[in-house]
């Protein structure tokens, strides 16, 4: 086993009729007397290794034919092309060595109910549909921070731990922070917006906490959102980075992960529709009048805020994901700049994802003027005192600015197509679970 190529699983394309090493896992297999299938992996990919009798000899075609699932292993062998399978190249094995044993792995190839797989995230991650959807996450991420890097911003970290709550205290984790209090962030804005004032252009990529008590494919507790804030930028042009930075994460995972996308039986010709620009923009009075209309909500009147049905209703009324712009003062925070000819609606806006995906950005113009902000935070309830820091934002050199921000779980549920947010994240934070 000395001296070959050690090479990783997803490389193998590059290695055809070479003999090389790979250290792996042994996922499945099915033997008989004469020769053995065993599926393999290596963090990078999956294929099969075939392993015959004739060629290794008794002792070791024994020791193969009896290894169990999850047995680590160094393997030889030449890569071949294999057209029947996803991937399309396999190992004839001509050595193997076992690494670690493993007994009575718990997630068997049978079918397994979620709680018993959420138990065994640990584990769990190991296997083809989660892999893939973490590849995804990989992807969303790397693409994220090549689009805004492209477009001249800073990435600029918020704080995880603040001394005050940006919109209310209702859905925040209180902790201790020495004899003070302090809260886990639910979103960095506040901070971007002080970013952006001091490099123009700048976005956050970080963990974001809330204590939502619903239960929805869509909510996990913990998440991560990227939040890009913009100085000397009016929400129109907002909008416009939002769709471009949206279509480029849609054909960054068409380009680099065909195979994950296989996987997990998405149809990459669904997604090329959303890579397409402009995307559509309806007012929210417009969408009540859609929702009204449609005779399914026969109780939605204006004011209202849109639950997972409207959403999925407007979105289905588009082949793209689509803004809805201007929504009542009384359901967004105070921070939003109230539109010029209009007292009851703000300059902002929600994407909401096709196929009944829902929300995943929420952005708008920040109000900029120091006495309508402080009057704003009065007005929520807020104490102006904890916001001196953000109202001196608006005390030296105020400028129009907007933002917006995605949650990352959302994006990544929608492009795969998958039908829980759980699943989009490693270790998934629910009101259930906390473990592991
Ligand atoms: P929703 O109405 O769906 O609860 P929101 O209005 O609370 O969303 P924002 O506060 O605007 O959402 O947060 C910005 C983005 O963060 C949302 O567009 C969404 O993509 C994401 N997001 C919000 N809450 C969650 C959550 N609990 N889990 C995962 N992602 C979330
Ligand atoms: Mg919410």
């Amino acid at each position: 086993m000395i001296g070959l190529k050690k090479i990783n699983i997803i490389d193998a394309k590059d290695y055809v009729d070479q003999e090389v090493e790979i250290g792996a896992w042994l996922t499945d297999k099915r033997s008989s007397g004469k020769i053995s299938f065993l599926q393999l992996r290596d963090g990078t990919a999956f294929f099969q290794g075939v392993a015959v009798k004739s060629q290794l000899g008794d002792d070791l075609y024994e020791l193969i034919r009896h290894l169990r699932q999850e047995t680590s292993m160094i393997i030889t062998g030449v890569i071949h092309e294999d057209t029947r399978s996803h991937f399309g190249f396999e190992i004839e094995v001509s050595g193997l060595k076992v690494v670690g044993e493993s007994e009575d792995y718990p997630i068997t190839p049978k079918e397994h109910g979620i709680d018993f797989l959420l138990d065994h995230r640990h584990l769990w991650l190991r296997s083809t549909k989660p892999h893939a959807m973490m590849v995804i996450r990989n992807e969303i991420i790397r693409a994220t921070y090549v689009f805004f890097n492209k477009e001249g911003y800073i990435k600029i970290d918020a704080p995880i731990l603040t001394g005050s709550a940006p919109e209310g205290t209702t859905e925040l984790f209180k902790t201790k922070y020495f004899d003070k209090e302090a809260y886990l962030s639910q979103s960095g804005q506040l901070y971007e917006e002080a970013g952006a004032l001091a490099f123009d252009k700048v976005f956050s990529f970080g963990p974001t906490f809330r204590a939502e008590k619903s239960k929805t494919r869509r909510h996990l507790i913990e998440f991560w959102m990227i939040e890009p804030e913009m100085a000397f930028m009016h929400q129109e042009e907002s909008l416009e980075v939002q769709e471009r930075y949206v279509a480029f994460l849609v054909q960054s995972v068409l380009d680099n992960c065909e195979y994950e996308l296989s996987l997990l039986g998405r149809d990459p010709e669904i997604l090329k529709k959303y890579t397409k620009l402009p995307y559509p923009k309806i007012s929210y009075d417009k969408a009540i009048e859609m929702l009204q209309e449609s005779g399914d909500f026969p109780e939605i009147q204006w004011g209202a805020d849109f639950g997972s049905p409207e959403e999925t209703y407007l979105a289905e009324q588009f082949d793209q994901p689509v803004f809805i712009l201007n929504y009542p003062k009384a359901i967004k925070p105070f921070y939003m700049k109230p539109h010029p000819t209009r007292d009851d609606v703000y300059i902002c806006a929600d994407l909401l994802a096709p196929e009944g995906y829902g929300e995943i950005i929420g952005g708008s113009e920040r109000e900029d003027d120091f006495d309508k902000l402080e009057a704003a935070i009065k007005a929520a309830g807020l104490d102006p005192e904890a916001y001196d820091w953000y109202l001196d934002l608006r005390r030296y050199g105020s400028v129009p600015h907007s933002g917006f921000g995605l949650g990352l779980e959302r994006a990544i549920t929608w492009i795969t197509g998958e039908s829980h947010i759980r699943e989009a994240i490693p270790f998934p934070r629910l009101l259930n679970r906390l473990n592991p």
